[in-house]
C-alpha cells in the first residue's frame, strides 16, 4: 500500500503529485513518455525502459472487482478491531489493476465483476498533517 508515508509532501515522497491529485479528487498514476507504459503504483523511473521521463495521467474512477477477500485479523498498523471485518479487493480499472479497500460492502454481498467507484478518504496519521487515500465502494446501481 502507498499510505505508509507519514507525510505526503514532496519533501517526503517523490510521488507527492499522486497525493496532491488525489486531494483534488483525481486518481492518477505515472505513464512513461518514452515507452508509453502505465504504472501503478506511480513510479519515479519506468520499470520497463528505465526512463525517468514520466508524466501523471488520470485513471478511471470506476472499475470492476477482479478478486476480493475479507480481512478479519492481522491488521496493518493503525487499524483496530473495530475496523474489522472489512473487504480488500483487486480492482480492475482498465489501464491498471490495483488493490484497495472496499467500503460500505459486506463480503457476502459482493461478486467478481461488480462495478465499484472511487472513494477518496482522509486518513488519520501519526502527524497532524492532512493525508488522503483511495478506497472504492460499490457503484450505485442505476435503475434498469
Ligand atoms: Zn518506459
Amino acid at each position: 500500500m502507498l499510505d505508509f508515508y507519514e507525510l505526503q509532501t514532496d519533501e517526503h515522497t517523490q510521488i507527492a503529485e499522486f497525493y496532491e491529485n488525489l486531494d483534488d479528487d483525481r486518481l492518477t498514476t505515472t505513464q512513461c513518455t518514452d515507452c508509453g507504459e502505465i504504472h501503478f503504483p506511480p513510479r519515479i523511473v519506468c520499470p520497463e525502459c528505465t526512463s525517468d521521463d514520466l508524466e501523471y495521467v488520470n485513471l478511471p474512477h470506476e472499475g470492476e472487482l477482479f478478486a476480493f477477500s475479507e480481512v478479519r485479523g492481522g491488521l496493518p498498523l493503525g487499524l483496530s478491531e473495530h475496523d474489522v471485518p472489512y473487504v480488500v479487493a483487486a480492482v480492475d480499472l482498465g489501464p491498471v489493476m490495483l488493490s484497495a479497500r472496499i467500503d460500505d460492502a459486506a463480503y457476502d454481498d459482493l461478486e467478481i465483476g461488480d462495478p465499484v467507484s472511487l472513494k477518496i478518504v482522509e486518513i488519520d496519521g501519526p502527524t497532524d498533517h492532512e493525508r488522503v487515500f483511495y478506497r472504492f465502494e460499490p457503484k450505485e446501481e442505476s435503475s434498469a
